[in-house]
């Protein structure tokens, strides 16, 4: 099982969410070992900022990094578009200080890098396995990490609202490349009405709107064409924990379950995995066989090397 990365460079133009204002994105192939990294193409010379969990600084409403002064926010769809279709090594340039926000889940990120073409590399990919059982809590909700011969993720929302079926609050995924592609990227941020209305006020969420989130009043969904999944808001809790997760440096060997938790307390978590060499071990397989996931894609996109 080897490390990944892309074909050939791809770029593409979305909108940022809190500016209302056009971002452009540029994707790059990289060596084996570089790991996540962005950089802003509005600042020249600015230091690239790698995807690491010790560099998130905020987590309002989103995940964000900064490093040496440069910021890139909103990284989690795309980060979980990355970890989703197993790429190791990755530039990513932005031309402003938040990633865009395309429709909302992680499915436009998908598409693009497939369109530019997975590329095996000649180095073994290397996986961070839990160990023993990590566990952080904040008031009543919980993230989690236990040791697990593969990676699995169950969330459960607890949303005592009409809109929030009790039926759909808690999900799970068997984590693989055509699992991820099939029962999570699609899924939607989500917001509610008054919450909105008040970040428009402070000029934030400028290019929120229903073409790039579910939005909630006080009783229902008010997008015409409803959800995606029956259980797309803890589905979208999921795709966050697993962008968030990535920041960890590696793809995971483990079970993560969560309960309420969100961007703070997914990268609390990752860094009290990380503050004790005990919790985990790197590991790398010889084959795709041995390896606990499956990375290639149902549909016969061929992973060339
Ligand atoms: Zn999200």
């Amino acid at each position: 099982m080897n490390q990944r990365t892309i074909k050939k460079a791809i770029t593409v133009t979305g909108t940022g969410l809190h500016s209302g204002e056009p971002v452009d994105l540029e994707f790059y192939p990289q060596p084996v070992d570089t790991g996540i990294v962005f950089e802003r193409s509005d600042i020249p010379g600015s230091a690239p900022v790698p995807a690491n969990a010790f560099l998130v600084q905020d987590t309002m409403m989103s995940s964000n990094l900064v490093f040496g002064g440069t910021r890139v926010g909103t990284v989690e769809h795309l980060l979980s578009a990355i970890a989703g279709l197993g790429i190791d090594n990755l530039l990513i340039r932005v031309s402003a200080s938040e990633i865009p926000i395309m429709d909302g889940s992680a499915s436009p990120f998908v598409g693009l890098l497939l369109q530019a073409g997975l590329y095996e590399q000649d180095a073994p990919k290397k996986f961070l396995r839990i160990v023993r059982p990590v566990r952080v809590n904040v008031d009543d909700k919980w993230a989690e990490l236990r040791p697990y011969d593969g990676f699995e993720l169950n969330f459960e929302i607890d949303f005592d609202h009409p809109a929030f079926d009790k039926d759909f609050q808690h999900a799970q995924l068997q984590f693989s490349t055509q699992n991820f592609i099939e029962q999570l990227s699609e899924a939607r941020t989500f917001g509610f009405l008054q919450d909105i209305e008040t970040l428009r006020r402070n000029n934030l969420a400028l290019g929120g709107s229903m073409e790039n989130a579910i939005v909630v009043d006080e009783s229902r969904v008010l997008n015409a064409e409803g959800l995606r999944y029956a259980d797309e808001f803890v589905r979208h809790k999921i795709l966050d924990a697993l962008g968030d997760l990535y920041l960890i440096g590696y793809p995971l060997l483990g079970r993560f379950n969560a309960y309420k938790s969100g961007h703070a307390l997914n990268n609390l978590l990752v860094r009290e995995v990380l503050s004790d060499p005990n919790n985990f071990e790197i590991v790398t397989f010889d084959d795709n066989v041995t390896c606990p996931i499956e990375y290639q894609p149902a549909f016969g996109l061929a992973v060339e090397g």
